[in-house]
């Protein structure tokens, strides 16, 4: 049974109380705290960072099933939360961005600015790039959107909820409903499947459809790599991966953070046609970040991150 049988929708609306949900809700959060339990006497032993795997003794299926809890039981909580996402805009922008500041402290100790952008926004469906030199700040705006780092101030409103005033359960909720994200170094799972990296993305989302994500993979080009693990695969099938888990909960905004800047010149030219249009045929707005001057003419709306970003401690980097 996938994990999401009955999941509400994404609206928000809540779950009605019939006997059969309350006791699948029950197995969710056991299988949840079984998860967390194990997870947690694993790492007391091994003393590692985060790692998505369980006891030794657990074969695949027990680490799969027992992720899953994990996202059920994440699931569950923000539910009873009740984190509700409106993602449905007609007339603003689906990305606003006002006075947003974030330093980090330098060595000296002395605040040094790496983002401050007075107003910046996009519009649902539209796709834009932003380029910038290493150090400009791409990574920490893309962050900042999607809810990973924390602003110092201001305002960043996605599908008219302010991220910013979210709590960090709330931000996490709003990324895995609104947000798809390409990280530049993918962060896929290496012990799972192609198709269970698009299926655990949807696991923290709408929930597991796994048919969707086999179209997605087969959209990708790799419908027959969707038992293959990452590590048996090449950088440029592990990107297109990536894009299909960041398009596995219909998102309604997808940022790309140098997608090609892993990749030689002819597989960056079909991975950025593969991105802007999955991103067109699912009306996802597109923010992708690069330095790679290439790719400029595939855009409509094109921005110099440094005439946007007006950080003091940008022009030592850049
Ligand atoms: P880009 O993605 O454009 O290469 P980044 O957003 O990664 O740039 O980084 C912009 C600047 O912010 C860099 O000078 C970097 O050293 C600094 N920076 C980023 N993250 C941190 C952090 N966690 N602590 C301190 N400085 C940081
Ligand atoms: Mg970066």
């Amino acid at each position: 049974m996938p994990v999401c049988a009955i999941h509400p929708s994404r609206q928000g609306v809540p779950i009605r109380c019939s006997r059969t949900r309350r006791l699948y809700s029950i197995h969710r959060r056991l299988q949840g705290i079984l998860a967390l339990l194990l997870w947690a006497f694993r790492n007391a032993r091994k003393c590692r960072s985060f790692q998505p795997y369980f006891p030794g003794s657990c074969s695949r299926e027990w680490n799969l099933y027992l992720l899953r809890g994990l996202a059920s039981f994440y699931r569950l909580e923000r539910e009873a939360e009740s984190v509700s996402v409106n993602t449905c805009l007609s007339d603003m922008s689906l990305l606003a961005i006002a006075n947003l500041v974030k330093g980090y402290a330098s060595e000296g100790g002395e605040r040094v600015d790496v983002v401050r952008i007075a107003s910046f926004s996009l519009d649902a469906g539209e796709q834009m790039l932003l380029q910038g030199e290493s150090g400009s700040g791409k990574s920490t705006l893309l962050n900042l959107i999607a809810g990973i780092v924390v602003a110092d101030s201001g305002e960043i409103r996605l599908g008219g909820e302010n991220m910013t005033a979210l709590s960090e359960s709330a931000r996490d909720a709003h990324r895995a409903q609104s947000l798809g994200y390409v990280f530049q170094n993918f962060n896929l799972l290496d012990g799972y499947s192609c198709l269970e990296n698009v299926e655990l993305g949807m696991s923290f989302g709408a929930g597991v459809d796994r048919a969707f994500a086999q179209s997605l993979l087969e959209r990708v080009g790799l419908k027959d790599r969707e038992n293959y693990r990452p590590d048996q695969l090449s950088q440029g099938q592990r990107q297109r991966v990536a894009v299909a888990r960041a398009l596995a909960n219909r998102p309604k905004l997808v940022l790309a953070d140098e997608p090609t800047g892993n990749l030689d010149p002819k597989n960056a030219a079909l991975s950025m046609e593969l991105i802007q249009s999955l991103c067109r045929e699912n009306d996802a707005a597109l923010l992708l970040v690069s330095h790679d001057p290439q790719i400029e003419s595939q855009f409509d709306r094109v921005l110099g991150l440094s005439e946007l970003n007006q950080a003091n401690g940008m022009e030592a980097s850049t």
